[in-house]
């Protein structure tokens, strides 16, 4: 019976998911809200709000905070919680939030009201520069990964100046959000900004150092920049409902892949279906009164795959924006009767998701230090550039595979649709010819500008400008004027990925950098040393250069004769973070402490383990709850027309009664195998004992036997009686 009431709720959310009309757009704006430019960031205390607002003395000392890192002090921040306050009280704002990146995976907010007292009693609202700066949450419950013990559980919100604050507006009133950090009581870094803070300070100083060596010393201040493309799904709410596992682990445990699948590719790029258009012009509308600058919308690859991308910014700014999207498209998506969901692999053999962080460099004039320059000293400062990103990557690949390790995410890389594990660095065909033509010792000898000439390096802008090859299958590819780190997953903080990718460039240029000097010191012209340097560098890197096709198997072996690492699961992959020479590097450069490297070791860890420890229950659940039940009724039935058959068949009415007989048998079997891979699963998480590798060898792989034989089983049991929506329902059957 109860399946059978379940099929029923599962095809009356086909009904109402095929049936749904597009919300419209004044509807969801109160009106038509006119030019883009009218409104962006109305929500935001942006510079120019604060320019207006601040007594001059103060917004000039707060920029020198911001651009130069000057110290702020209690007379700053009085003026700045003034002048917000007002702002926001004109908005509507009742209260305030520090809002900051835990360990956890998502941000944290802990409102105050403005409301106080006065000593007459009256009420007043407030906002005090030492409220500004730092707030207490009750951090207890936040992972520290044992940096701190329960007693000692204090942590601290501070202020983080360089991003700006904003009004989250909700059906339900308004917040001031102050993107802040969050730190232990003896400045431990407890979340995702801090250490982001940190490389990019790194970065900067490895940057400026490194142009000074090449004899550009007038740059002060390197900004690493980033550009988000967010890949998420649609799902109809009256689907998601039905799903537990689509609710709870974000992604479907089990399901049989569509018939269709994504093998026609004719959703990539397609016309936006009027419902998910009317989404996406609320969500923009949404982010640009936020001051996100939301540029490009479309259709992705998968059937109800879509993609939000937003235009470049400072990396801190660009981490905080992508928080805002993806939090902004699960708000406004329930609006529109949809889940967005952001899991890297929610429905199996379809498409996953990714977060391609495009990164790059900028001197504070705004000047892009990948885009090759004309001149023969500009093309040395980008291959200087370049050939060092290439050396931080290559030497520590590992560390990249790391910061981009989730058990989410191994679903997907390696998948034949995302890049594999294996951390290579795609140029193109330009570049590389050069690359390998400096790597030859063609033009040494020669000075640099005769060297540039003969290498084509001064037609490199118009060279790299008509080259259009891209190169889906890297992981990290160079598009232009900047690198994409594509190997990021979707759900995943950008902020991990680019601190560590920070972090391994700053020491690709130290490097770089002291190569230039030995070389400078032995006697050579600063123009010879530079590039004896870039061609050392290049040398060095030479193999996790690749330009062919990632996803093939021919590279996998081709990667291992490089030597080059592919850590495929998570649990290796984070196994880099416990070497030396990672613990080395990242304190060596300020931005993880040993004790906080660790810490991240142990969260990512355990969160390994437990996002398994989740699935395993939610599986057996689905099994004995769902699965089972259905089957059993399915063969009640069947046994019982069976009966029927054979009686008839005793009577003398020959009847082939063979197709049912083996459909009863398989489901028998299928039952059979279910219940087996059951107890080996359970028997597998019994015996894992909280070790991720035991978790990725056995319990993983004991997942996906028990999902095989309840796929088989929805391929069996008939349509009218199965529980769960179904991948073709999902993601074909909506408005
Ligand atoms: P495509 O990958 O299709 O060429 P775009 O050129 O639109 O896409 O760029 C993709 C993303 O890269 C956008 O978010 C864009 O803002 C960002 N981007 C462009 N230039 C830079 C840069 N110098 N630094 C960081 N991100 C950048
Ligand atoms: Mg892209």
């Amino acid at each position: 019976m109860s399946s059978k009431i379940l099929a029923e709720a599962r095809l009356n959310a086909v009904r109402e998911a095929t049936a749904r009309q597009p919300r419209r757009f004044e509807q969801q704006v109160g009106g038509t809200p006119g030019v883009v430019s009218s409104f962006f960031g109305i929500n935001t205390f942006s510079f120019s709000a604060m320019k207006e607002r601040l007594p001059k003395p103060i917004y000039t000392r707060l920029m020198s905070i911001v651009h130069e890192g000057s110290p702020l002090d209690s007379e700053v921040a009085d003026a700045v919680a003034h002048g917000v306050k007002e702002w926001a009280l004109e908005r509507g704002a009742t209260h305030f939030t520090h809002w900051f990146q835990p360990m956890t995976g998502a941000t944290a907010e802990k409102h105050d009201a403005f409301l106080d007292v006065n000593e007459l009693g009256e009420a007043v609202e407030r906002l005090s520069g030492a409220m500004l700066l730092q707030g207490e949450p009750d951090a207890s419950s936040f992972p520290s990964g044992g940096m701190r013990t329960t007693f000692e559980a204090r942590g601290y919100t501070g202020w983080d100046p360089s991003s700006p604050m904003f009004i989250m507006n909700n059906e339900s009133g308004a917040t001031l959000c102050i993107p802040s950090v969050f730190i232990g009581y003896h400045g431990e870094a407890l979340d995702k900004k801090t250490p982001l803070l940190r490389s990019m300070e790194a970065l900067s100083k490895a940057s400026c150092a490194l142009l000074a060596a090449t004899g550009e010393t007038d740059v002060k201040r390197v900004i690493a920049t980033l550009g988000v493309e967010q890949e998420y799904f649609l799902i109809d709410r009256a689907y998601h409902t039905l799903r537990p596992d689509l609710a709870i682990a974000g992604r479907t445990i089990v399901g049989a892949p569509p018939p269709k699948g994504q093998s026609l590719d004719d959703h990539y790029f397609g016309s936006i279906p009027p419902r998910v258009h009317s989404f996406m012009q609320e969500v923009e509308h949404e982010l640009y009164k936020l001051g996100v600058p939301a540029k490009t919308r479309h259709n992705e690859v998968a059937p109800s795959q879509f993609e939000l991308a937003s235009i470049f910014r400072e990396a801190n700014v660009a981490v905080d924006h992508n928080q805002l999207v993806m939090d902004v498209l699960k708000r406004v998506a329930v609006r529109h009767d949809f889940q967005a969901v952001m899991h890297e692999k929610p429905f199996a053999k379809v498409n996953g998701s990714g977060k391609h962080n495009n990164w790059s460099l900028a001197t504070s004039d705004g000047e892009n230090l990948l885009e090759p320059g004309p001149t023969p000293s500009e093309s040395l400062r980008f291959l200087a550039v370049l050939s060092s990103v290439l050396l931080g990557v290559h030497r520590y690949a590992g560390l990249m595979r790391a910061s981009i390790a989730s058990y989410r995410n191994d679903f997907r890389l390696g998948a034949n649709e995302a890049p594999p594990a294996i951390i290579s660095v795609f140029l193109g065909q330009s570049l590389t010819r050069i690359a390998d033509a400096i790597v030859a010792g063609d033009a040494m000898g020669a000075d640099a500008e005769a060297a540039m000439i003969e290498l084509g390096v001064g037609k490199l802008p118009a060279l790299i400008k008509d080259n259009t090859d891209r190169n889906r299958t890297s992981p990290f590819a160079f598009t232009g004027n900047k690198f994409e780190f594509r190997a990021v997953g979707s759900s995943q903080n950008p902020a991990v990925a680019v601190t560590t990718l920070n972090t391994v460039v700053s020491a690709g240029m130290d490097q770089v950098r002291t190569w230039i000097e030995a070389g400078v010191k032995a006697g050579k012209s600063n123009e010879h040393a530079v590039f004896a340097a870039i061609r050392e560098a290049l040398t060095e890197s030479t193999p996790c250069r690749f330009d062919g096709d990632g996803y093939s198997d021919e590279w996998v072996a081709e990667a291992e004769r490089r030597g080059l690492k592919n850590l495929r699961k998570t649990p290796e992959a984070l196994d880099e973070l416990r070497r030396d020479s990672a613990t080395k590097l990242f304190s060596d450069y300020g931005v993880y402490t040993p004790a906080e490297l660790q810490a991240r070791y142990n969260i990512w860890t355990e969160q390994y383990c437990t996002a398994i420890d989740i699935e395993v229950d939610l599986l057996k659940d689905v099994v004995d709850n769902l699965v089972v039940p259905a089957a059993f009724e399915e063969r009640a039935d069947l046994s019982g027309a069976l009966i029927h058959l054979l009686d008839l068949n005793a009577r003398g009415v020959t009847l082939d009664f063979a197709p049912e007989q083996q459909r009863l048998e398989a489901i028998g079997e299928l039952l059979t195998q279910l219940n087996a891979s059951k107890v080996i699963m359970l028997a597998a998480r019994a015996s894992a004992h909280e070790d991720p590798h035991a978790y990725v060898k056995t319990v993983v792989p004991a997942l996906e036997q028990v999902r095989v034989a309840v796929d088989a089983l929805e391929g069996i049991v008939a349509d009218g009686r199965w529980p769960l929506p179904k991948y073709r329902e999902m993601l074909f059957f909506q408005q």
